[in-house]
């Protein structure tokens, strides 16, 4: 993974505790990475604190502090792609790529290490919505208010998964879904139709780079409507204290959407859900 790098300059990113690498209970472990041949290779690598400061919705200016992490890739993992290449299995390939070898980052504010239960919020990338602003789905208003809710407390992290883009099939393949949508398709059979998981996305890094940012707190106050997430974190060992909803940015664009979310056990609650006959009129206006 870091083979472009100076090793003279990893040396010193090591040396200042800006590069740690990690085994997959997030414990820090002895460097060796950059030897292929070592069988202990990190589970996951980790850079930072980058001071960030982020401006909120609000207008007010917050800081954060941002670490990058990544998986490191197997051999055994490449063999095991390969071989499901040579048999055809391409459905459970794509969870594979898509998950391994994507870098992800963690933003966390205040005195996120030692504070009790802070609030933390695992977001799956979403770049028409977080970046574009579109308003098909609501995950950059949840995003916006997972950092605002953090400030907010005084303290808390934003888990940003690279890798989760369309839950995890990716930029290309969610354009296609979007077609599909609009044919009149709900958002998990247009996965299903191109021979792809409805959600193939993999919360295990987040639980890692958790323990590894807060090695003698493990209870978190989890922001999500999303029972994977709170199942993949508890299974990583992440205690989660309460599940905080983040119900934010409905409009008539994505109401379809949402209903077909809470169709598959998102926990968002009726009264969020204006019923598909009101006219658009009653419905939340976009901001
Ligand atoms: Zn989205």
């Amino acid at each position: 993974m870091f083979s472009y790098i100076d090793p003279a300059i990893v040396e010193l990113l090591l040396r200042k505790n800006v590069l740690r690498h990690v085994d997959q209970q997030g414990h820090d472990m002895a460097p060796g990475p950059d030897n292929a041949d070592n069988a202990e290779l990190p589970y996951l690598s980790i850079l930072g604190p980058v001071p960030l400061p982020i401006t909120l919705d609000s207008g007010e200016e917050a800081l954060f502090q941002w670490h990058a992490f990544v998986r490191h890739s197997e051999y055994g993992l490449i063999k095991e792609v390969a071989e499901r290449i040579r048999t055809d299995q391409t459905r459970d390939l794509v969870p594979l790529l898509s998950t391994y070898m994507q870098v992800s980052s963690i933003l966390t504010h205040g005195d996120f290490a030692t504070s009790e239960a802070p609030v933390v919020r695992v977001h799956s990338c979403c770049m028409t919505s977080d970046v574009f602003g579109s308003r098909r789905c609501e995950c950059g208003p949840q995003l916006h208010a997972a950092f605002a809710r953090a400030v907010d407390e005084g303290a808390g992290a934003v888990i940003y998964m690279s890798s989760h883009e369309g839950r995890g099939i990716g930029l290309w393949a969610k354009a296609v879904t979007y077609l599909l949508q609009d044919m009149g398709q709900d958002t998990y059979e247009a996965n299903t139709a191109l021979g792809l998981p409805e959600d193939s996305r993999d919360f295990a890094d987040a639980a890692v780079v958790l323990h590894a940012l807060r090695p003698q707190n493990r209870a978190i106050r989890l922001l999500t409507n999303n029972p994977l997430k709170i199942s993949d974190l508890k299974k990583g060992g992440i205690e989660i204290r309460e599940v905080l909803p983040l119900v934010v940015g409905f409009t008539k664009h994505n109401l379809r959407y949402m209903k077909s979310k809470k169709s598959k056990g998102h926990d968002i609650p009726d009264a969020a859900l204006p019923d598909t006959a009101l006219p658009d009129a009653a419905l939340p206006e976009d901001k």
